[in-house]
């Protein structure tokens, strides 16, 4: 995998709410201009896992919160066919603002916007972690493989010390692709393996 250097990690407000705060605000890249809400993330994240993807659509630059259009309500479902709900996992995106017609993040807006969700990490200190489709494996996993070839694939990385990643496809993709489910199910009970998850949610061997 060709590897994307680091951008050095500049400071932010210590706290997730103090982000938030910082993150309305922004403008460091030209989505702010036709944006209509900042979409920074959402869930309280108690059971260790965040799930990142790629950017707001229409609906949730509407509403300002992440997956809450056809790709959220796949999304919610597969967190609850993996036992949990939506208040327990913390659902981030790599650019915080809506791309204009739903179009790929800019290598530009990915860079000025990667120093936020590295932020939301450190600050969660998520256990697990699952991409959901190629720009939030490329971004999160600085490489620039194709989903296709890379989920599937667990890893852990220096940057990301103690959280065990696993990119996948994005729901978005899936309703597109449904045959495609079968692998994401295989990739979500792998996580629900590293997460002790039986299917109902209960910790196994209860
Ligand atoms: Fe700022 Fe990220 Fe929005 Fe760009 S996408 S304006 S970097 S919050």
């Amino acid at each position: 995998m060709e590897k994307v250097p680091a951008a050095p990690m500049p400071s932010f407000p210590e706290d997730l709410d103090g982000l938030e705060r910082f993150v309305l605000a922004c403008q460091a890249c030209s989505l702010s201009e036709t944006r209509n809400q900042v979409v920074f993330g959402e869930g309280r994240g108690t059971s260790g896992l965040m799930f990142v993807g790629e950017g707001p659509g229409a609906d949730e630059d509407r509403t300002g919160r992440p997956f809450v259009g056809r790709a959220g309500e796949l999304l919610t479902k597969m967190i609850q066919a993996m036992g949990l709900s939506r208040e327990e996992v913390y659902i981030a995106n790599t650019v915080k603002c809506r791309p204009p017609g739903n179009r790929v993040p800019s290598p530009e807006e990915r860079k000025a916007c990667f120093p936020f969700l590295e932020a939301q990490i450190r600050l969660l200190k998520p256990k697990y972690m699952i991409l959901l489709g190629q720009t939030a494996a490329q971004v999160v996993l600085r490489q620039s493989a194709g989903i296709t070839r890379i989920r599937g694939t667990c890893c852990e990385l220096p940057e990301y010390p103690g959280i065990k990643i696993m990119p996948t496809y994005h729901p978005a993709y899936l309703l597109r692709n449904p045959s495609a489910k079968r692998d994401v199910w295989s990739d979500l009970q792998t996580v629900m393996g590293w997460m002790g998850l039986s299917r109902s949610g209960e910790k196994e061997g209860k």
